[in-house]
């Protein structure tokens, strides 16, 4: 039996064992060298084991790691001044930042800033159909997945749902009792699936007229991965709260709710809280990160490395269609293609990539990929589709 015997049995059969990474790379613990085109879930933005972010993390942890958020520390409003920067464009403060350690609870956070902005009789939520806002109770009601909620009857009140890019079902959706909209700028767990900026622009209004406000889930889409600092800055709107986490620490835990100066007022000393949040460890890797990235123009790289990829793939045969922005994408596979198969054929073939749907794979590969890794893992997913076709 193996050690993972003692886990919780919350994740599917693991197939490999990773022991290292460097850029792109990972080995296994026999030694084979595999292309990363899921990034652990668009978190290694930079690719793993950065040079940057580990001399700041080695360097963070003979200084200082953690006093708790009784005392001030330095790193913390350094990084909120650079995503706020990120976030609304140069020139004096937009907004302020409080900082936790998941995406889950960047979301709670934005959750409990709009009902606490709300106040009684407004504090529902709406989102949409087939998104995905994290695990916690509270998260887990926003996450638009009925099938998802079952289990864990009765969820926390004022959750609702309606369909993705369906302007009229917000319109009819957003009423006095309801204190925000949470939306993602490309349904990420729900099949990379862009918005259109119709639909955001539209929602934008229907907040302003009702005094809801517009809240981003960017905790999969931030930080450079579709090619832009932030998704929503494809669609042209300007948000009232922001959440973002994964690729922020490049795999060090972090995540961080932003809210428009205004919005954020609305929290009072005690209102929320965190033991680890904002601990110089955490922040200092994204200080590293953000540096970084900035140094690279990395949603230029998540740009330019996107086409080359989404070209590649839609030349693929077997690939019916891509989609998604940037360096976040996904093969439409044609029928009938099980992404599953596929993927576990790409895996053996030396590259990860994730089965998002039962017919789409989802590439996210670090913005810093080469062209040359581009072109490799393309090949190794052309055999893999090749053998796919032979699935029962
Ligand atoms: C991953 C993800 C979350 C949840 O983040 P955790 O760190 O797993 O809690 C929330 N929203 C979106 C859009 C995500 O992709």
């Amino acid at each position: 039996m193996s050690l993972g015997g003692l886990l919780m049995n919350t994740y599917p059969p693991q197939p490999v064992t990773f022991v290292r990474g460097e850029g792109t790379l990972l080995w296994d613990e026999d030694g084979r060298r595999y292309l990363d085109f899921f990034s652990g879930v668009a978190v290694t933005s930079l690719g793993h084991s950065h040079p940057a972010v580990a001399d700041a993390v080695a360097e963070q942890a003979r200084t200082l790691l953690h006093v708790s958020n009784h005392f001030a520390t330095t790193v913390a409003p350094e990084v909120a001044a650079t995503l706020d920067r990120l976030i609304m464009g140069p020139g004096g403060s937009h907004g302020k930042v409080f900082f936790c350690n998941s995406g889950a609870e960047a979301n709670e956070c934005a959750i409990k800033l709009a009902r606490k902005r709300g106040g009684p009789g407004r504090h529902v939520v709406v989102s949409a159909y087939g998104s995905f806002h994290g695990r916690t109770l509270a998260t887990l009601h926003a996450t638009g997945q009925p099938a998802k909620h079952e289990a864990f009857q009765p969820l926390p009140e004022g959750f609702v749902h309606a369909a993705w890019c369906d302007v009229a079902a917000f319109d009819a959706a957003v009423d006095e009792s309801v204190a925000a909209v949470l939306l993602e700028p490309v349904l990420g767990e729900g099949g990379v699936h862009p918005a259109t900026a119709e639909f955001f622009a539209a929602v934008r209004r229907i907040c302003d007229d009702r005094g809801a406000l517009l809240m981003i889930d960017e905790i999969q889409t931030g930080l450079g991965r579709t090619g832009r600092w932030f998704g929503f800055q494809h669609f042209g709107i300007e948000p009232d709260v922001v959440t973002m986490a994964k690729a922020l620490g490049n795999g060090v835990p972090i995540g961080a709710c932003w809210a428009a100066d205004e919005v954020a007022a609305a929290f009072a000393v005690g209102d929320h809280a965190t033991t680890f949040g904002g601990q110089p460890f955490a922040t200092s890797a994204a200080r590293a990160v953000l540096a970084a990235m900035e140094e690279a123009d990395i949603p230029a790289r998540a740009v330019a490395a996107g086409a080359r990829l989404a070209d590649g793939l839609a030349s693929i045969p077997g690939v019916r269609s891509v989609r998604g922005l940037g360096l976040l994408l996904a093969a439409e596979l044609e029928a009938p293609l099980e992404a599953k198969e596929v993927a576990s054929r790409a895996l053996q073939g030396g590259l990860v990539v994730n089965p998002v749907t039962d017919s789409a794979l989802r590439l996210a590969p670090p913005l810093l990929v080469s062209d040359d890794e581009i072109d490799e893992g393309l090949v190794i997913l052309r055999r893999a589709l090749e053998t796919g076709a032979l699935s029962p």
